[in-house]
Parts: structure tokens; sequence; C-alpha cells
């Protein structure tokens, strides 16, 4: 089955509001294995609703409404819909005993302009609204189906559950299930080339891939009769890609990275301290987002100027004169100070140059240099990194991360 989807409303249009329902009816679709093939936006006129509402139907056998099914002149949906089906709208009558009680219970008297909202297209089905007084409408004519639901989400998603899913899952043919793999440590481009024979030709399951912050996603998407051969699909695919992507596969899902190290640390019985200096304590905030952080996490310092890193850690201000707070020696220094002060198993040490001021030819913004210190490990990593000062940031505590769980 094909569907689309019409968000109806001019406060849309406007960016007023964002299009939560789509994005909901999108994924609901999807679990359901219905192909979603447009998404249209139209404001509150029923002369743009019945130009989308009628080009949907010519390349689609499902269309679902969002909004415009309120009690005023500017709702308008079910009125078009029945237009456009050539239907004519006729009482509901529990519908309007609905709305009647929902007002009763209120200690109000039902406003005429209610009477409206119990009208629905000849032969369409009243879908119950429980926690508002527009009821949704499933209707059907020569092959071609709409349903129609209010617009305010915490109405819409509670129907869409109970009404909805049930109606579509007992026409589709099958399932859609996917599954993301997280990776870091390779870009888009080059995770592209290396899998490129994958990303050509595919077509169940597919493959996609998705950078994002320092990280990139690749989503394998399969359709089947049944979760369990969607899953088997989708499983196939995985084992080939681990194959080849190996170590850079760091999660599933919405596995974070910073779970992921937590993890590892509380698996091995092991203990960190951070000491920042650029990243201002974003690294530790990260790390102290994974609940449980506190079984392995320490502490953090944010180390800004050099008399912190000197008093807090250490550092001497002779070796920063000499080479520069932002320079291996200091990220090492750094490492070293905060993992022999607290006692850690590991200690990190970052600092670089976050901008947009303060860059040079020799030491340019995005510089950074992070060091791990540990059992007989000693590792200094000189990054360059391109963005603004938050993803500079993002990115490097994206890449001390990455170090950590290897
Ligand atoms: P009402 O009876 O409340 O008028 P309605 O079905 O006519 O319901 P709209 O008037 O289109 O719906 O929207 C009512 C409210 O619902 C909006 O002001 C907005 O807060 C929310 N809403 C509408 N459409 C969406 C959408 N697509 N995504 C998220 N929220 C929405
Ligand atoms: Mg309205």
């Amino acid at each position: 089955m094909r569907a689309e989807i019409i968000s109806v409303g001019t406060e849309l249009l406007l960016g007023e509001i964002v299009d939560t329902n789509a994005a909901f009816l999108s994924q609901e679709l999807a679990a359901l294995g219905i192909e979603l093939y447009h998404r249209t936006t139209v404001g509150d006129n029923a002369g743009r609703l019945k130009q989308a509402l009628t080009e949907a139907l010519a390349r689609v056998d499902l269309v679902i409404t969002s909004g415009g099914l309120g009690p005023t002149d500017d709702d308008l949906t079910k009125e078009t819909v029945a237009e456009v089906l050539g239907l004519p709208l006729v009482l509901h009558q529990p519908s309007l005993a609905w709305i009647e009680e929902y007002f009763a219970k209120t200690g109000r008297c039902m406003p005429e302009n209610n009477y409206k909202q119990a009208l629905i297209p000849a032969g369409g089905e009243a879908l119950p609204n429980r926690k508002g007084t527009a009821p949704g409408v499933s209707v059907r004519k020569e092959g071609k189906w709409v349903i129609c639901l209010p617009g305010p989400p915490q109405e819409l998603c509670p129907m869409f559950r109970e009404y909805v899913r049930p109606l579509l899952a007992a026409e589709s043919r099958g399932v859609i299930r996917s599954r993301v793999l997280r990776l870091c440590g390779i870009g888009e481009s080059a995770l592209a080339k290396e899998i490129a024979d994958l990303l050509a030709n595919q077509t169940n399951p597919t493959l996609a891939p998705l950078a994002s912050e320092g990280e990139v996603r690749l989503r394998i998407t399969a359709f089947a009769e049944s979760v369990a051969k969607a899953e088997a699909a989708i499983a196939d695919l995985e084992q080939k890609l681990r194959a080849r992507l190996g170590q850079m596969i760091y999660g599933v899902d919405d596995e974070t990275l910073e779970a992921v190290v937590v993890g590892l640390l509380r698996q091995r019985g092991e203990t960190l301290a951070v000491a920042e200096s650029c990243t201002g304590g974003l690294l530790a905030n990260r790390i102290t987002d994974v609940p449980g952080a506190s079984t392995v996490f320490d502490r953090g310092v944010v180390v800004y100027s050099n008399r912190a890193k000197e008093e807090l850690l250490g550092v001497p201000a002779a070796v920063i004169e000499q080479v520069g707070a932002v320079s291996p020696e200091v990220a090492t220094l750094m490492a070293r100070g905060v993992r022999d002060r607290t006692g850690s198993d590991w200690g990190i040490g970052i600092t670089g140059i976050a901008g947009p001021g303060g860059g040079t030819a020799e030491k340019p913004v995005g510089l950074v240099y992070f060091a791990l210190a540990g059992p007989g490990v000693n590792l200094v990593r000189e990054a360059r990194f391109t963005g603004d000062r938050q993803q500079i940031k993002r990115r490097t505590t994206q890449a001390v991360l990455d170090l950590l769980r290897r």
C-alpha cells in the first residue's frame, strides 16, 4: 500500500509550529510496511487543500490528513474530503452525543459551531477522540482511502494507535524494520568508498549513510512479510558491514559513544578522570549523561587558564611558556597530572583552539591536542577540526571518546 500525508494548518506554513504529526505518522507507516510517497503541507484554505487531496489520490491508495477538524470556519478538512470524493456530509449521531456529553462534563452548553464536528462523509467511519471533541474519520471510495485526524498531537497520536493502526495493519502485506549502525573515526565519503559495492544496486534491504557531528550513521532498512524475516535480512547485511568496518562501528540505534565508553570501563572495573581546557567540561558532561557513570567517572576539571593548569595539575609554567598551552606536551602533562593526582586508572588531557579568534598560521582555529594516560599507556593525538566553536568542542569530545573505547 502506498500512502501520502497532508498536514493542514496555516501555522505550519508560517513556521509557528513544527509538524511533529507528520514525523509521527511517517514512523508509524514505516513500521507498518506502508510506503510513504509524499508529505504535503497546506494552509487552512479549501481550494489548495482540494488540489492537494486530488493530486494525492491520483498517486496513491491512502491519504492521511492531520488538522482542520475543529469547529471554526477555517477548519475545512472533512468538507473538502467529502467534496473531492463526491460524498455528502451526514450527521453521525454517536459523535454528536459524545460532543454534547464532553461539554456537559465541563458544565457548558455545546456551542452551535461544534455541531459540524459530528458530520462525516457518507459511508465513512467515525474514529472516537477521547482527548477532544473532533472525531476522526476513515472513508473509502473506489479503492481510495482517506483518514482524517485532528491537529493536536495529544489527540492525533492516541487516536492513531488505538484505531488507525489496527485498520492499517489489517491491510498491509508486510513490515518495514530498520537498524542504524553508528560509526566514528571515518568520514562519510571514505565510508561510501569502503562500501561502494554494497551501496550500489541495493533494493531490499536498503543502505543509507548519514553524516552527523563527528560520526556517520548507516541505516539498514528491510521490507519483508514478517518481522522475523525483516530482522534476518538486516542481520545478514549487518554482518557483512561488520566484517568490513569492524572497530569503526561503535554502536547501534540509540546507543551513544559515551554510553559505550562508560560500559567498557565498567566492564573492566576501571576509573576515569578528565582535564579539559577548550572543551570547557563538555566531555565530563557527556560522560555524566550516562546513567551509572558514577561507577567509573571520578571527576572532571576545567583548567582553562595557564595558572589553573599549573595549580591543579602541576603543568609547569615554564613548559607552557616554552611550547604554548596548545601543544602535545601540555596535553600529555594534563592527562598525567589528572591521573596521578586522582589515582584513576585513566586520565585525559585536552587543549586546543575552539575559535573563532585566537588562531595563528602555525596554530590555527580547530587545532586540538588530546592525550590519554593509563597503565603503561601514554598517547597523544593531534586533530584539526573545522566548524564553529560548538562544533569544534563537540568533535573534540567525540574524538576523545573514540580513543577511550579502543
Ligand atoms: P482544533 O479542534 O484544536 O482546532 P484541529 O483538528 O482543527 O483541532 P488544527 O486547528 O489544525 O487542528 O490545529 C490545532 C492545534 O494542533 C495547533 O494549534 C497546533 O498546536 C497543533 N497542531 C496542528 N497540526 C499539527 C502538526 N502537524 N504537528 C504538530 N502540532 C500540530
Ligand atoms: Mg482548528
